[in-house]
Parts: structure tokens; sequence; C-alpha cells
């Protein structure tokens, strides 16, 4: 063998093993830098020799692969649903049934595990790689979701330990509360509906058709199950044990327990303390643990005898719709608001209950005067979960969906494929108009001190802005007269208005609120054109080749530069001085430091801590305030101490002091 290819697969299993402790033990023996290193030069080494290629190779985790259309192929061994239980009685029902089937009185031991809310999937492993993932599909058949699944880390694309040559496995992708969370944050940012919920989002991440996509998606893979032939095992407990040692994600939640008595302890252990779980479970799951009696008992044509789940009751209450009402958002979008008689839920007063859409409102059948069914899921706002068909609101009463924005008047939109209803007179509908300049301000924007979004709503109801640009056009004078608006206050508006001039092209791009243009969509657009002149000019096929860039965004870019009020607003924020160009990088200039993290300690003779601080940032470096594996340089003056010494010298962190580092700018 080759001493490239040697590091090649010496690179490789290191990668595996450090992934394997990250995201399983959740125990890392490297810092993510160190981690982000091994990984590029293992790239670099793939691309400079193509010949030794390997789909399993940890660097085809960032994915890649664009997938126009899931193949749907066969499971080799159906994937069957569960029966469901709400009650003890239900539970004692199905053990009495069992038990009768199998000629066994006495106490059955069973495996208790969480039933994770999300979409399942089957995975395939040969010589211990993954070759082949499929979702569910109609449980006969699914879509081959493999290129997908390989971005997911908690998914092992190579196995250890002692493994079946042959094997498959079942479990539930799920997106963590937060990450889901955070997902809509950022569509919410970028002017997009918000997803669902987080079962519906994971399941959507498995079809995307980009797998570049989908591995930013922040998604788990909780394992529960083995099929194969000739395993060797021969309870449910060892397969989950022997997952986990082959390198899967087991949630240690799982339980092995001696009677059905122990299946209620661990019911009601978790219907208390599935409120802390980071991600959602909608109940229980229940499973002889015995193979053998499983294979005895065999399956309805529905689902296994040998396993049942257990539901939790959402919290859930009645009600009476008393009507709906339409959010209009800073881009249009119409979200259509249940109003309710106020209703005691989970310990808070529900009076709102969101629709989502005209969909929602369709499936609901909804009238005014329904006796509604509430419910609050993971979600922070109650949804509607059905109606109570004994108590229907008079059928005149109907809820029909708007067709005229509730704050302009004009007529609404749907794009064929969308769900979501639009306003599309951007700039004369109020609340538009309001929610473009709050968004225009807000932090992660121009970020303007002293402006809030109270503010903005005032001066545009006294007629003083009607857009982001007549912010600049403000007055001391104009100012003066307005309620809750002082001297000092006025100082502060006009100062942040100013300062933001200075806000590099990146921010302003973000701040003019382009549908589905987000920070990072900015950023990159940014980077690729260099101006704003660039990317009004740019094509369609432009902008799509920009990493990244996707056709709905470069749709969306190239509409907004269509419109002749969007180019005189650019323009006109042209003429005040705000930055549309970006800032070029000077590659000329002298920059020893570059890249460096440098961490500063003890007092200099020739340089006060400001000052330091600009010299390095006028050479390249970034100062950072504690000692960390991520650290690269320390620079060290009278006094340095003796912790951040210690702690250096075991990172192995190159310091200098005062005179190396003036030779090492010079
Ligand atoms: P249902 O969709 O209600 O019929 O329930 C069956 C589904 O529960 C399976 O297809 C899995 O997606 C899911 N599930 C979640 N957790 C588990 C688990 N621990 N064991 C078995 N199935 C589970
Ligand atoms: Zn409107």
């Amino acid at each position: 063998m080759e001493a490239i290819e040697q590091e090649i697969i010496a690179l490789r299993e290191q990668l595996h093993q450090h992934n394997y402790r990250y995201y399983i033990e959740d125990a890392p023996t490297i810092s993510d830098y160190d981690f982000d290193h091994l990984l590029k030069k293992l790239e670099t080494l793939e691309q400079e020799n193509p010949q030794y290629a390997d789909p399993n190779s940890p660097t085809q985790r960032v994915g890649g692969q664009v997938t126009k259309n899931f193949l749907n192929k066969p499971h080799r061994y159906p994937m069957y649903s569960l029966d469901n239980s709400y009650s003890k009685e239900e539970l004692y029902q199905w053990e009495k049934r069992l038990k009768k089937i199998v000629g066994l009185d006495t106490a059955v031991q069973y495996t208790c595990e969480l039933k994770f809310d999300g979409a399942s999937i089957n995975l395939r492993y040969q010589n211990g790689l993954l070759i082949q993932g499929l979702t569910r599909g109609d449980g006969q058949q699914g879509d081959e979701i493999t290129a997908n699944l390989k971005t997911i880390s908690s998914i092992p694309i190579q196995l250890k330990g002692d493994y079946p040559e042959t094997f498959e496995i079942r479990g539930e992708i799920v997106m963590p509360i937060a990450g889901f969370e955070a997902l809509n944050k950022k569509r919410i940012e970028a002017g997009e509906p918000p997803y669902m919920n987080p079962r519906n989002t994971a399941s959507g991440s498995l079809k995307l058709q980009d797998s570049r996509q989908v591995a930013k998606r922040p998604l788990l893979c909780f394992l529960y199950a083995l099929a194969g032939e000739d395993l060797g095992i021969a309870t449910q407990a060892e397969a989950l044990e022997s997952a986990r040692s082959w390198g899967f994600d087991v949630p240690d939640s799982a339980r092995l327990v001696d009677s059905i008595e122990g299946v209620f302890e661990y019911i009601a252990y978790w219907e208390k303390a599935r409120a802390d779980l980071p991600y959602e479970i909608d109940g229980i799951v229940i499973k002889v643990n015995r193979l053998d009696l499983q294979e005895q008992l065999g399956f309805t044509a529905k689902a296994p005898r040998w396993a049942i789940s257990y539901k939790f009751k959402a919290e859930q209450v009645f009600t009476t719709l008393e009507s709906v009402s339409y959010q209009v958002g800073r881009t249009g979008a119409i979200t259509p608001v249940a109003n309710l008689e106020p209703v005691l839920l989970s310990g808070t007063t529900v009076k709102r209950a969101s629709l989502h859409n005209e969909d929602q409102i369709l499936k609901l059948d909804l009238r005014i005067g329904d006796r509604v069914f509430v419910e609050k899921g993971g979600e922070i706002i109650p949804k509607i979960v059905g109606i109570d068909e004994n108590f229907r609101g008079p059928l005149e009463d109907k809820v029909v969906f708007i067709h005229h924005c509730p704050d302009c008047n004009s007529l609404l939109e749907k794009q064929e494929g969308e769900a979501q209803h639009y306003c599309t007179n951007s700039n004369q509908c109020p609340t538009q108009i309001i929610g473009k300049i709050q968004h225009f301000i807000s932090r992660k924007a121009m970020d303007i001190e002293g402006l809030g979004g109270e503010t903005v709503a005032l001066l545009y109801q006294n007629g003083l802005i009607e857009n982001c640009a007549d912010l600049y056009t403000l007055q001391f004078d104009q100012l003066l007269p307005l309620e809750r608006m002082a001297e000092k206050s006025i100082t502060n508006l006009l100062e942040g208005v100013e300062a933001s001039k200075t806000k590099p092209f990146e921010k302003v791009l973000f701040a003019l609120g382009i549908r589905y243009v987000g920070e990072t969509v900015a950023k990159k657009l940014a980077e690729a054109f260099g101006s704003i002149d660039q990317l009004a000019a740019a094509s369609i096929d432009q902008l799509v080749a920009v990493d990244e860039i996707g056709e709905r965004i470069a749709q969306s870019v190239n509409d907004f530069f269509k419109q002749p009020y969007n180019i005189k607003l650019v323009s006109r924020l042209q003429d005040y001085g705000l930055k549309l160009v970006a800032q070029k990088r000077t590659t000329s200039h002298f920059l020893p430091l570059q890249n460096l993290r440098i961490v500063v300690s003890g007092v200099f003779k020739d340089f006060s801590r400001e000052e330091l601080k600009s010299t390095v940032a006028h050479f390249g470096g970034t100062l950072v305030s504690s000692v960390s594996s991520k650290t690269d340089l320390i620079i060290a003056g009278e006094g340095m101490g003796p912790s951040k010494l210690q702690k250096a010298t075991d990172l192995g962190i190159p310091i200098i002091n005062e005179v190396q580092f003036k030779e090492r700018i010079s």
C-alpha cells in the first residue's frame, strides 16, 4: 500500500473514532478545532488522490449529493405500526391476550422505551458499512435516502466492535426542540413562515434534495430495533445493548423490567420527566423482551402483537371558537389566529391558538361557535386539534379564509405549492411597512441604538417615515413635538441612525429584508457580488452559481431589484452614505498575524492594552480573552498569570514576549 493511502485510511479511522466519542459518548477527546483540522487534512488528501475515494469516508458527512427523485425500494422486513393504549386497563388486557397465546402464566419481562416523535428509518449495514437507508414509507416500501442519512452525525457510517456481517437496524430521526426553535428563528428573520413542529420538520428534512442542506439540520437518530437472520441475539434488551456496542446511539432511557408492574413505574416516571427531555416523545413503547416469544406472537395485519405503545394524554381542554383574526407579517405572510373563550391549560390561560394557514382551517372544517379541543404540544402556542361533533357552530358561520388584506385591503395571493397567503402590496401595507423598518433597525441588521420597535410605529403613524431610507432624513425639530420624545432620546436616536452608516454591506443587505435573504445568505451574496449594483444586475443563473443560493432565493433577489420602488430606495440609501459596497480585502497589506487567535497576558512596556488590541487587529490577528486549545499564540508581558502559563504549556501553545512580538510585526 502506498504511504498516501495508508495516511488516508489512518485519518479516516481516527475521525470515525472522534465522531463516535463526540456524538455517541458525548465525551470528545479533541477540540472542535483540532477535529476540523484533521477533517480538512483528509479532505485535501482525498481531493489530491481521487483514486482512494470512499463513500464511507467521514468527509462524506458534509453531503453534496443532490437527488432529484428518491427511489422507492422494498423493505426486506416490513415496517409495522404499533397498536396504541391509553390506560393501565388496556395494558393489562394486552398482557392477558399475549400470555394466553404463548401459554404463560408467570410474569413476562418487557423492555420499555421512549416513543420518539420523529420519522422512522431503516438502515442496512454490510461488513460494518452503511449501504442503504430507507424511510418507512407505507411500511412495505420506502424512499431511498442514504445520502441524506449519511450527513446525520449520530448515524455511524463505519461500525465498531463485533457486528454481524449483514443486518438492518431501525430508528427514529428526531429534531431536538432547541434546534427546531433556532431553525424557526432564522426562518422568521428571513421572512419565511415558521415550521409547524419538530416531527414534520425532521421528516421534511430527510426529503431535501440537496444533502448539504440536510447536513445543516440539527438531526439525531435513535435506534430501537434490529432485523436480520441469525444475529445470535435472544432478547430485545440484548439487541439494544449490542447496537450500542457497535456504535449506534441507543438512548439509555430504555429499561428492562420484570413484569407489567415495572412498566407502570416506567410510565409514571416519564409522564413527568418527559417535560425535561431536549426532544419530543409521544409515549412509551413496551416490547416483550424474549425474541422467541415475539416470534410466537407474530403480527396482525398492521402491528406486532408483542409490542404496544402507551400514549401520553396530551394536555387537552375544550373551549369555544369565538372568532378568527388574521395577522400580517413583515413579508406580507398572512397567519390566521383562533380567538378562544379563555380557558386554563397546563397552568396558563389560553385565549388564542395558531391556525397556521387556510389548509388547516379547511382540514378542521371550522365554524365560529364550534366547541374545539385545544392542545399544547411542544410548541409554545397551543393548537386546535379537533372539534366536538356534538357542539357545532351554525353552518352559516363557517370560517372562510379572507380574500383581502385585513390591513390594506389589497387582494391576497397564494403561490402554487405554498400553503401561505400573502399580501403583495408590500410598499403600502402599514403592518408590512412598520415590520420592515423594525427589521431594518433590529440588532442583527443595522442595530440602530436609540431606536426601538415602538418608536418606529410612532414615527410611521405621524407620517415621518415610510421606509428605511426615511430614517436618514429625520430632523431634531420634527421629533420634538412627538409624545414620549425627550431631547436626550432624540439625540440618541439621531446619533444611532448616523452611526449605522458605518455598518458593513452584508448587514445593510440583510436589513433590506428581501424575502429568503437571511443573515447567512446576505453574507454569501455580499461576498460573491461585492456591491449592491453588481447584485442588482445579476441574472438568476449568476445568483444560483453562488454557493448555497438556490432557485427560490435567486428568484426573490431578482424580483426585488426589478421593482422601481426598491431601486429608488437603494439609491437613496446610497446617497445617504450607507455602505453598499463590500469592504475590499487588502491582500497586499502585511498581515503576519492573519488567522491567529491571540491571548495577551501581563503588562507591557511600549503598549497599553488598547494599543495592543488595535495593533493585533491591524496585523490580522484576533484577540481572545482566555487560553484554550483554540488559541494559536500568546503574547506575554510582565507578570503573566501562572495558571495561564501552565495551561498554555500543557496545550503546547507558543508564547512570545514583547520584543519578539515587535519583531514579528516589523
Ligand atoms: P405509530 O406511528 O403510532 O403506529 O407508531 C409506530 C412508530 O413509532 C414506528 O414506526 C416508529 O417510527 C415509532 N417509534 C418511536 N420510538 C419507537 C421505539 N422505541 N420502538 C418502536 N417504534 C418506535
Ligand atoms: Zn396588506
